[in-house]
């Protein structure tokens, strides 16, 4: 069978984790080799785990977001499938890190955010989703009105965060909402 990149992406609270874990747990009933790997500033429930906000987990292994390639001499080459969570976070490098994997016929299953606060395409995401050989974009509920929430809105003190504000800010539900389109504010975008 030939290698394959899956992206899992949509925004925050629609589940990304869950459904990378999912995918990668089918892989391990299978007694397929399966190895993960992490941004190492994602500390938000463990250093070397991902779990996801139901709570299910696996190990994995966190790498600086600067040195993605790192990643490559840390997969033996009976690998099955890479996972990738907060795939976003990492230098553009990523992207090669996920070519070369497919060169030696190791399945990537990548997972993160496609927008960041303000809409705009995160990290190396818009590529990774062209590169895809399969998509599974997720939604959440708005937070405000019930309806299909697609955007990720961050706030500060219970106000939308303002355009200017950094892209990076790891965090949960004390600083992000899932918003519908109708719900997304960006105060003070030009
Ligand atoms: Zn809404």
């Amino acid at each position: 069978m030939t290698a394959m990149l899956s992206v899992v992406t949509g925004c925050m609270f629609s589940g990304k984790t869950e459904e990378l874990l999912r995918t990668l747990r089918r892989e391990i009933i299978a007694k397929r080799s399966v190895l993960l790997f992490k941004p190492d500033i994602d500390t938000r429930y463990s250093a070397n785990q991902v779990v996801s906000h139901s709570n299910f987990s696996l190990e994995a292994v966190p790498i600086g977001t600067t040195t993605p390639e790192q990643i490559l001499g840390l997969v033996p080459d009976q690998t099955h499938v890479v996972g990738i969570d907060e795939v976003q976070f990492f230098a553009r490098g990523i992207v090669e890190v996920c070519k070369q994997l497919l060169k030696r016929d190791i399945n990537v299953v990548a997972a993160g955010l496609k927008q960041d606060f303000k809409g705009d395409p995160f990290g190396s995401m818009g590529t990774l989703l062209i590169l895809a050989d399969k998509i599974t974009m997720l939604t959440a509920i708005c937070n405000i009105c019930g309806e299909e929430a697609t955007n990720t809105q961050r706030m500060i003190n219970g106000k939308p965060a303002p355009y200017d504000a950094q892209q990076v800010l790891v965090g949960g539900t004390e600083s992000y909402l899932a918003v519908c389109n109708r719900h997304h504010q960006v105060p003070g975008r030009p």
